[in-house]
C-alpha cells in the first residue's frame, strides 16, 4: 500500500485569502481545451490577439506592450525592475510591507542605486517622504505597490504620479492583488509599468503575470546601454513573441492562457466598474460584520484600506493560528494570517474575483463567530451577520439613488 499513490483528490476549500481565489467552472473547462503548439497559426493569430485585446481592457490601456508573462506575480516584479534599471540609474521604492519589500530586494539585485522610502506596516508611504527622498537626485524609477496585501494597505498612486512627474521618473506599480478588483486606470493614471497576477482578483489559476508598458517605459528600456540581466524576463525579446513578429522566445503555458482568456472574458462580461462595485460592497459588508463582532481593522485610515483584502487584528489572548486551523478543519474555509513582523498579530480576509460574493461573506461571519466563541473570545451573538446585512441594504439603497 505504501508504494501506491492514489487518485488526486484535493479538499474542497473556500479560499478567503489574498490569493489564489476560487475558480469558476467555465475557467476549468477552458483550461481543458485541446492543446495546440505555441507557433500554431490559430494560436498566434487568434488566441494571443484575443488575450491581448481583453487584457488592455482590464488595464484600461492602449499600450502596445501588454501581455501575460509566464510566471507568478513575483515574475512581474522581476520584469518591471530588471528592465528599466541598469548601472548608473537611481530608483526610489516605496516599502510598507512584505511585497513592496520584495520589490526593493529585487531592485537591489540590479546595479542601480536604490533608496527605500518606508512607512510603518499598516500605513501607506507618505508622498511627501517620497518627494523629499528624490530631491536633487536624478531618479529613473519610482516603484510602489498598489495593494500591499501583507497589511491590506492601498497606496495613493495619483500622489506618487505627481512626485514621479516632478522627478522626471517612470512610475512602476505592483497591482498583483488589485487588478480587476479595485479601480486602476493605467492610461489615465499614467502608470509606466504595471503588472498583476492571474490568481488574485482575476480568479484564473496561478502562473501568469500580466504586464503593460507605456511608450515612455518602452523607450527607457530601448535606450539601455547594457543588456537586461535576465534572459527570461527581458521584455525586449519576450515582446518579439507577443509583438507583431510572433517569433519564438519560450513556450508559454498554453492551458493557463486558455484559462486566463476565459477569466478575462468574464471580467469583460461583468464590466469593470460593476466588478469594482461588487468588490466594494462585499468588502464593506465583511468589515462591518467583523467590526460588529469586536474585531478591529488593522489599517486605521479608511482611505488607505484595500478593497480586495481586509486585515483585522487578532484580539489579545486569542491564538490566531488556532482560529485559522479550526475554520479550515470544521468548515473548509481558509483565511490568512500575518507574516514577518505581523505573524500571529493579524488575520487577512481576501474577497477577490470569484470569491467576492455575498454568500461567502454571510458564511464567513457566523462560522468565524462559532470558532472565536470556541477559542474563548466572546462575540455578541449574530452581531456580525446583522451588521453585514445592514451594510448590504445600504449598498443597495445607494445604488438605487445613483
Ligand atoms: C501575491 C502578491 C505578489 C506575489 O505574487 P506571486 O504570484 O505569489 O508570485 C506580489 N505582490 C502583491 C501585492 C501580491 O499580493
Amino acid at each position: 500500500m505504501s508504494d501506491f499513490i492514489g487518485e488526486l483528490l484535493p479538499p474542497d476549500r473556500l479560499m478567503l485569502t489574498p490569493g489564489p481565489s476560487s475558480i469558476h467552472p467555465r475557467i476549468y473547462r477552458a483550461m481543458m481545451s485541446t492543446m495546440v503548439g505555441h507557433l500554431d497559426p490559430w494560436f498566434l493569430n487568434m488566441m494571443m490577439n484575443e488575450v491581448q485585446v481583453l487584457l488592455r481592457q482590464v488595464f484600461r490601456t492602449e499600450n502596445r506592450t501588454t501581455f501575460p508573462i509566464s510566471s507568478s506575480g513575483s515574475g512581474g516584479i522581476e520584469a518591471s525592475m530588471l528592465n528599466p534599471l541598469e548601472e548608473g540609474d537611481e530608483a526610489l521604492i516605496c516599502v510598507n510591507g512584505a511585497f513592496s519589500q520584495r520589490m526593493a530586494e529585487i531592485a537591489e539585485r540590479t546595479p542601480a542605486r536604490i533608496t527605500r522610502v518606508t512607512a510603518p506596516y499598516g500605513r501607506a508611504v507618505d508622498p511627501e517622504d517620497l518627494r523629499r527622498a528624490g530631491k536633487g537626485k536624478k531618479i529613473k524609477v519610482v516603484g510602489a505597490t498598489h495593494g500591499e496585501s501583507s497589511t491590506s494597505v492601498a497606496s495613493p498612486l495619483d500622489e506618487y504620479r505627481k512626485v514621479a512627474d516632478e522627478l522626471g521618473a517612470l512610475l512602476v506599480v505592483d497591482c498583483v492583488s488589485t487588478l480587476a478588483g479595485m479601480p486602476i486606470d493605467v492610461d489615465r493614471q499614467r502608470i509606466d509599468i504595471c503588472f498583476s497576477g492571474s490568481q488574485k482578483a482575476l480568479s484564473a489559476p496561478p502562473g501568469l503575470s500580466p504586464i503593460t508598458v507605456s511608450p515612455a517605459g518602452e523607450e527607457a528600456i530601448r535606450n539601455r546601454k547594457t543588456k537586461v540581466q535576465s534572459w527570461y524576463f527581458d521584455l525586449t525579446t519576450t515582446m518579439n513573441y507577443w509583438g507583431k513578429e510572433r517569433t519564438y522566445h519560450h513556450t508559454p503555458a498554453i492551458p493557463l492562457l486558455y484559462a486566463f482568456r476565459e477569466a478575462l472574458r468574464m471580467v469583460a462580461e461583468e464590466g469593470l466598474e460593476a466588478r469594482w462595485e461588487r468588490h466594494r460592497s462585499n468588502q464593506r459588508a465583511a468589515l462591518a460584520g467583523l467590526e460588529a463582532m469586536g474585531l478591529k481593522p488593522f489599517v486605521e485610515n479608511p482611505a488607505e484600506r484595500m478593497i480586495t483584502v481586509t486585515a483585522v487584528q487578532v484580539p489579545a489572548g486569542v491564538d490566531g493560528k488556532a482560529v485559522q486551523q479550526q475554520l479550515l478543519d470544521e468548515f473548509n474555509i481558509e483565511i490568512a494570517g500575518g507574516f514577518g513582523p505581523l505573524k500571529g498579530k493579524i488575520w487577512r480576509v481576501g474577497l477577490m474575483g470569484n470569491t467576492s460574493q455575498q454568500r461567502n461573506v454571510l458564511l464567513l461571519l457566523p462560522t468565524l463567530e462559532k470558532v472565536l466563541t470556541d477559542q474563548g473570545f466572546q462575540v455578541p451573538a449574530g452581531a456580525g451577520v446583522a451588521a453585514a446585512i445592514r451594510s448590504y441594504s445600504e449598498s443597495r439603497l445607494a445604488a438605487a439613488v445613483k
